[in-house]
């Protein structure tokens, strides 16, 4: 999964781009909810919150390392329910 850092200026580009609806204002800055990003893998070629984003501040979470084939899992589990 990819996280927002506290760089976010809060400009909600990101947020109508998630194919997943995994980002969502938090409390002081947008968030990305782990469990919903599949780093696009499913939808796109690249993350598309990335790729918008004007202060580029959402790298991947170091703490949340996932093969591709992880990725896949998770899109294939949001996507059947
Ligand atoms: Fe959403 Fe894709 Fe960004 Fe993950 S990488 S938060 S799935 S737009
Ligand atoms: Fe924050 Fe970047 Fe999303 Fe704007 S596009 S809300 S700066 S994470």
């Amino acid at each position: 999964a990819l996280m927002i850092t506290d760089e976010c200026i809060n400009c909600d580009v990101c947020e109508p781009e998630c194919p997943n609806d995994a980002i969502s204002p938090g409390e002081e800055i947008y968030v990305i909810d782990p469990n919903l990003c599949t780093e696009c893998v499913g939808h796109y070629d690249e993350p598309q919150c990335q790729q918008v984003c004007p202060v580029d501040c959402i790298p991947l979470d170091p703490e949340r390392p996932e093969t591709h084939d992880q990725l896949m899992e998770k899109y294939q589990r949001i996507t059947s329910s």
